[in-house]
Order: C-alpha cells, then sequence, then structure tokens
C-alpha cells in the first residue's frame, strides 16, 4: 500500500500537466480496449459474483461507455473556468479580476463494492483520471480478478507508470491503513455502513460517499397496476436483490393492496432459480453472511406475523435464497427498515399517502425512491414531499444512465455522483486574482 501511494504521488504531477485532451485520448483507448475485451471481464463477473451472464457482458460494455463520455464530459467541464469581477460587489472598485479554475485533488482512493466491480471501479477511475489526478484502486475481494482485467486495459491503453495503482486485500484487514494514508488526498467509496466508519474517521480528506439504499415504491390508488408491478418485481429481483437501488420496500395504499400484492406475486412466483452462466433470475448471494443476513430478516418479519404471497416460501440452500414476498410487514419488523441486499420483498400497506411519505422520510437510509400515479401532477407533489436523493415517477429506482446525477440523503452517502458531479468531486477549485493598477490605461 505504500509503494502504490509512493508511486502515485510521484506520477500524479506530471499527469496534471498532461493536456487534456490528451488525458481524454488514453481514456477513450482504454474504453476502446474494454470493449475488445469484455469476455474475460464478464466472465470473472460471472464466476466471482454470480452475475447473470447477460448483465455481466452488459456491465462491462456500459463502463466502457462510461469512460468515454466522461472522456467528452471533462474535456468540456475542466476546459472552461470563470472571470469575476470586483465591483459586483457593493463599494468595491473595478480594480480586481478572479480567475477560477478546478485543479487535482492529489491521489485519490478508489473503493468500489463487490455488487458492480468494474462499472463503479470505473465511474471513479475515470473522473479521477480526467481531472488530472492519480489513482490507488482498492477492489472488492470478490470481485477483484474483474478488476484486474479492467485495470490491465487501462495500461494497455499507454497511462504512465504509476499513475494507476491496485491493490487487492480484505478491506477488513488493510481498510484503516489505506484510508488513514497520509499520502491520500481524496476517498471515493462506495459500499454499506463501513463508508459512515471511514466517513468519521476521515478528518480533511473529502470524501465521496455511496451507501446504502432502502429504495421505497409508493402504489397510489390511481397508479397502473401492471405497470406498477412489472417495474416492482425488476427493480426488487434484478441482479437478486443486490443492487444499491433494488426496491426494498413497497408501500402500497390500503384500497388497492389485495390486486397489487396478487399482480406481484404472479411475476415473482415465475423467476427462474439457478446458475448465473444460465441467466437465471435468482443466483447465489455473494457469501453465506449475506444469505444468512437475508434469512435472518425474512424469518424475523414472519415470525412477527408477515405473509408471504403466491405460495412462495422462505428457503436457503448455502448462499442461495429463493424469491419471496411478505405482505403485512409492519413498522416493528427490522425488514421494514433494513437492507436485505437479497431477493425479498417487503410490502407494507398504508392508510393514506402521508403515511408512505412518513416512513420514506423516517428511513436512515435515503438514496432512491419511487411514486406510481396516473397523476403527473399528483406524483410531482409526492415526488416533492419525499426526502431520498432521487425519486424516479412510474419507474423503479435506477442508477443510470449515468450521467444522472446520483446522491444519496442521510446514511445513503456524501457528495453528488454521476459523471458530471464525480469530475468536480475529483477536484478542488482554485482562484488567481490580478489586482489592477488604479491609475487609467489611457495615462499608462
Ligand atoms: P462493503 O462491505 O461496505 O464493501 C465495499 C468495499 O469496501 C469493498 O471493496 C470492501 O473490501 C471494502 N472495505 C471493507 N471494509 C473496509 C474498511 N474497513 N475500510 C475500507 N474499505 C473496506 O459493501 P459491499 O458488501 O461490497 O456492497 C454492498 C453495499 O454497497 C450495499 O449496502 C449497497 O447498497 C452498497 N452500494 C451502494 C451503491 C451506491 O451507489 N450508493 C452502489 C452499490 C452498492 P472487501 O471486499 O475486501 O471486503
Amino acid at each position: 500500500m505504500d509503494a502504490a501511494y509512493d508511486a502515485a504521488k510521484v506520477a500524479q504531477p506530471g499527469w496534471a500537466q498532461t493536456p487534456l485532451w490528451k488525458r481524454a485520448e488514453l481514456l477513450h483507448k482504454a474504453a476502446a480496449l474494454m470493449r475488445e475485451h469484455a469476455a474475460p471481464m464478464a466472465a470473472a463477473l460471472v464466476a466471482e459474483v454470480a452475475k447473470p451472464a447477460k448483465d455481466a457482458a452488459t456491465e462491462v460494455l456500459r463502463s466502457a461507455d462510461l469512460i468515454s463520455f466522461t472522456a467528452e464530459e471533462g474535456v468540456r467541464r475542466l476546459g472552461e473556468g470563470r472571470a469575476l469581477l470586483a465591483d459586483s460587489f457593493p463599494g468595491a472598485a473595478r480594480s480586481k479580476m478572479s480567475i477560477e479554475t478546478r485543479v487535482p485533488l492529489g491521489v485519490v482512493l478508489c473503493v468500489p463494492p463487490f455488487n458492480y466491480p468494474v462499472n463503479l471501479a470505473v465511474s471513479k477511475l475515470g473522473p479521477a483520471l480526467i481531472a488530472g489526478n492519480a489513482v490507488v484502486l482498492k477492489p472488492p475481494t470478490q470481485g477483484a480478478g474483474a478488476c484486474l482485467h479492467m485495470v490491465a486495459c487501462f495500461a494497455a491503453a499507454g497511462f504512465p507508470a504509476g499513475l494507476i495503482n491496485t491493490v487487492t486485500g480484505r478491506g477488513a484487514e488493510i481498510g484503516d491503513f489505506m484510508t488513514l494514508h497520509p499520502k491520500v488526498n481524496g476517498i471515493s467509496f462506495t459500499g454499506g455502513d463501513t463508508g459512515l466508519e471511514i466517513a468519521k474517521k476521515a478528518a480533511m480528506i473529502p470524501l465521496q460517499m455511496e451507501l446504502g439504499g432502502k429504495d421505497c415504491a409508493i402504489v397510489c390508488e390511481d397508479a397502473d397496476l401492471d405497470l406498477a408491478a412489472a417495474a416492482i418485481v425488476k427493480g426488487a429481483f434484478s441482479y437478486s436483490g443486490q443492487r444499491c437501488t433494488a426496491v426494498k420496500l413497497v408501500l402500497v395504499l390500503d384500497t388497492v393492496a389485495d390486486a397489487l400484492v396478487a399482480k406481484v406475486g404472479a411475476k415473482v412466483a415465475k423467476l427462474t432459480v439457478g446458475a448465473p452462466e444460465d441467466n437465471a433470475d435468482i443466483t447465489a448471494l455473494v457469501s453465506p453472511a449475506s444469505a444468512k443476513f437475508v434469512e435472518g430478516l425474512a424469518a424475523d418479519a414472519l415470525a412477527k406475523g408477515a405473509l408471504p404471497v403466491a405460495g412462495l416460501t422462505l428457503k436457503r440452500e448455502g448462499n442461495l435464497i429463493h424469491p419471496l414476498v411478505l405482505d403485512r410487514v409492519t413498522p416493528d419488523m427490522r425488514l421494514a427498515w433494513e437492507e436485505p441486499f437479497g431477493p425479498v420483498l417487503p410490502i407494507v400497506r398504508v392508510p393514506t399517502v402521508d403515511a408512505a411519505v412518513a416512513h420514506v422520510n423516517a428511513s436512515r437510509l435515503a438514496l432512491q425512491g419511487c411514486v406510481f400515479s396516473s397523476h403527473i401532477d399528483r406524483a410531482l407533489m409526492i415526488a416533492d414531499a419525499m426526502s431520498t436523493g432521487t425519486v424516479q415517477i412510474n419507474g423503479a429506482p435506477a442508477r443510470g444512465p449515468d450521467h444522472f446525477l446520483f446522491a444519496g440523503f442521510r446514511d445513503s452517502g456524501l457528495s453528488s455522483q454521476g459523471v458530471g458531479p464525480s469530475i468536480e468531486f475529483m477536484t478542488k477549485q482554485k482562484s488567481v486574482v490580478i489586482n489592477l493598477p488604479s491609475a487609467s490605461y489611457a495615462t499608462g
């Protein structure tokens, strides 16, 4: 880790002096190499994190597109500065001009999670590099193989030696050493509550934190229930629910609850369970600990009176949890508040929209949410009342497209993401002030 930080520190100043167009050119090359060598990366995602093969291929190509987009966006955003004249401030004369630009942070530590090891690595790497930073990358232990294939593409693209440094190892063991390292100038982290601990210790280091979510779907009585059910099932069960933006709670109005539960249950009963190589909808979770945690949340809800729907049952085989929808979940159950990160969907019936919004706003996690209603003005008012980083109207929560703003409120995050905000996070603002002579130019 020391060697990685040392190399980054040495390489960074030269990189910051490299013309912006040249930095962009190298990013485009890395993106092209990722497209060309997508297969081993996708295969690693299937083998390491049980991602269905189709989704694994999509993750790699989406990541290459993200790098290309970042190169373009960086050239536009970082090529511009701002000039300010002093006399816009009360009482000041036109005797000073401030020129504001953005400069790199220095050495940025990038820590992605297991569920999108490639995509969430490049969403940090791309903005860091275009902005003139050097990088130390700590891949997730499960997903490290895919990450290393990705880094090999960057190396082959011709980035200078020492600029991108990858150190594998268990976060639990090397985490404090890497996050508290004296040579780190910024941390971009995606993961769970680990991020809260990092934030407590990080002191003056700029932090970009993308943390857990408890993304709720509010279904109003005027919703298109077929549309809502389809979006909820896709949102909740894609990649077996291991997505920060997965639908993790449904808040449905009493009057349409029976109809919605029936539609959701019917769809979930049809999901396939099996191997990622076969593109099964539901595959094994990432670890025994994760499967045990999800099982515990469901067991707690069942013990307190939640009802399984559509004949589904709580069934665990090793790391594999079969899909489960639990109706009549109540606020005393852990599942009403905690993030399962598995294929278990709780449904809470509410008497009013106000009660649904109050539940959303009482959650410590506030990444995204969604609302289903056939009246756009009503949906907008509900979206306005929901205190989450993003609210989707008539669609499931989602991160992409990757240039959209993405930010979690409360314990779900710190600093905004999305291509533009991430480029800005990777920089600090600097001003140079020109003090103009008091004499008129006409007199010299
Ligand atoms: P995690 O356990 O917090 O791990 C995330 C990363 O942190 C991994 O690379 C991990 O390395 C590393 N790490 C572990 N302990 C550390 C420490 N003490 N110091 C520094 N780094 C440490 O999360 P995960 O299980 O991989 O991912 C699932 C979580 O991520 C969920 O809560 C999900 O909602 C969240 N997530 C959020 C977003 C978002 O954009 N908001 C996106 C995706 C996922 P090891 O693998 O070696 O443990």
